[in-house]
Formats: structure tokens, sequence, C-alpha cells
């Protein structure tokens, strides 16, 4: 499930396939898109520039549209040099700039807006974006200190009116590498925690944006290369916990009950 890093990741290649190119052919073949007749609005303009914002995706033209996407569980942006998409199979739409061909597949949630439109809501209330965020401590404190204090951090660090970026395997290693139980209400938390929490979550999600593949953070000791899915906590259910050996635990968190990770001990 892709986490603000793929989405940072996805505009930086985007932005290098497409800026100033013309689109010479929009191929659109989601019958569910049909209605927005996208194709046709999208005829003969050029990619001004490509944008991520938390998990958001905006795709600017010329013409002053913006193509709004957002993966969910399941999308994926595909940038190839060429002239097909590299498979066609659950294909939502496709941009041809005659060099490269930009694929979306498997995504549901995708707008077409118009100049002066506004953008869809969940776009504007969008709270920081980490990733580009100057004070990504800073930011987070001031953030975390004005949602209700009976949350919880691992709840609340998905939340992405409060802060973008940070979905499910990232909040739990954030918690474990910050030492804040996830489990802990939003209130409890000192500035100097709450800024720990997002001064992680950054470093995370920007090591994110420059590796390839799935999430890791955690490389074994001896100089070993990373292992695919490599982390501290996630995915590690009853695993001792790399740091103090204590089973890590898992349980499902917040009203979308995704799973969270912790170690008891180290994050007691
Ligand atoms: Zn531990």
């Amino acid at each position: 499930m892709p986490e603000g890093q793929v989405s940072h990741r996805n505009a930086i290649t985007l932005q290098a396939a497409l800026a100033g190119r013309d689109l010479v052919r929009v191929h659109v073949p989601d019958p569910r898109l049909a209605p927005q007749r996208i194709d046709e609005r999208l005829s003969g303009d050029s990619v001004s520039s490509a944008e991520a914002r938390g998990k958001h995706h905006l795709l600017r033209f010329d013409s002053g549209r913006t193509l709004h996407s957002h993966l969910l569980m399941s999308g994926r942006w595909v940038v190839r040099a060429g002239h097909e998409p590299p498979w066609t199979g659950g294909l939502t739409l496709a941009l041809f700039t005659g060099r490269h061909v930009a694929a979306l597949y498997q995504c549901r949630e995708v707008a077409l807006i118009e100049p002066g439109q506004q953008l869809p809501r969940w776009v504007t209330t969008t709270g920081p974006d980490l990733i580009p965020a100057d004070d990504p401590a800073g930011v987070t404190a001031a953030r975390l200190a004005r949602v209700a204090p009976t949350r919880e951090v691992g709840e609340v660090l998905m939340d992405q009116r409060v802060v973008s970026g940070i979905g499910n395997v990232y909040k739990s290693e954030t918690c474990f590498l910050a030492g804040v139980d996830p489990w802990r209400a939003v209130g409890s938390l000192t500035e100097s925690e709450a800024a720990d929490l997002g001064r992680v979550a950054a470093e995370l999600l920007r090591e994110g944006v420059r590796q390839r593949g799935g999430i890791r953070t955690y490389a074994p000791p001896g100089g070993r290369a990373f292992g695919r899915g490599t982390k501290w906590v996630y995915g590690r259910r009853g695993k001792p916990c790399r740091r103090c050996g204590t089973g890590i635990r898992s349980r499902g968190q917040g009203d979308a009950n995704r799973t969270t990770y912790w170690c008891p001990a180290c994050q007691a």
C-alpha cells in the first residue's frame, strides 16, 4: 500500500518524463472515467508540472487543468520510455508524449479539474506534508497539540488531515524509533516526544523516496545489504524485538482497524 514516499517518488519521475512535453495521445480505458471525457479534455494539452501533496498526485497542464489521482491501497503510476504502456491489464489511463508513456493502473480516484475549479476537498484539507516540510518536528508538534487529546498516537499519525504522508508501515516504524507507545493518548505526549515523532517520520519518508521497491527501515548488522522489506517492527508479530528481544505485538487500531506493531518493552 503506497504511503507518502511513493507519491513523491512518482512526482519526481512524472516531472522528469512529462514536464514541458505535449501530449500526443491520451488513452482512458477505464469505463468508470468515461463521464469525465478526460481524453477529449486533455487532447492537445501539455504537461507543466507534477506535484505530490501527501499521498495525492497533482499533474498540472498548460491549459490550467489539473489531473488529481490518489492510489488508495492498490493504485500505481508507471512511467516508461516508449510508445506503449508496459502492460494493459488494470490500466486506468495512459498519457503519451511521443517519448514516454505515463500509465496509471488500478486507480479509482482520478479527477480532471478545470482551471478555477476547486481541488477535491480531501486534497485541500490535507495536513502539512512531512517530506518537503522545513521543520517536520515543529510542524508535527504543533499539529498534534491541536487534535482531541484522547485520540491514540498511532491513529492520529495516520490521519492525513493532521500531517500527511505517513501510512500504516511508517506509523509503526515511527512510533518504535521515537520510543513512543502507539496506544498512548496524544494529550499525554510531551512537546519533545511529539517533535521526535515528526522528525523520525520525515527521516523515514525521505529515505523512502530515495529507495526503490518496498519500505526498508532496518539494516541488519554486519554491513549486509538491506533485505527486501526489512523493518524494525512492522509485520514482525511474535518475533523478538531487534533491540531488546521482547516479542513484538500487533493489534488493529482506529476506525479503519489498521494493524499497529510495537515492542511493549522499548515503547513502554
Ligand atoms: Zn524492544
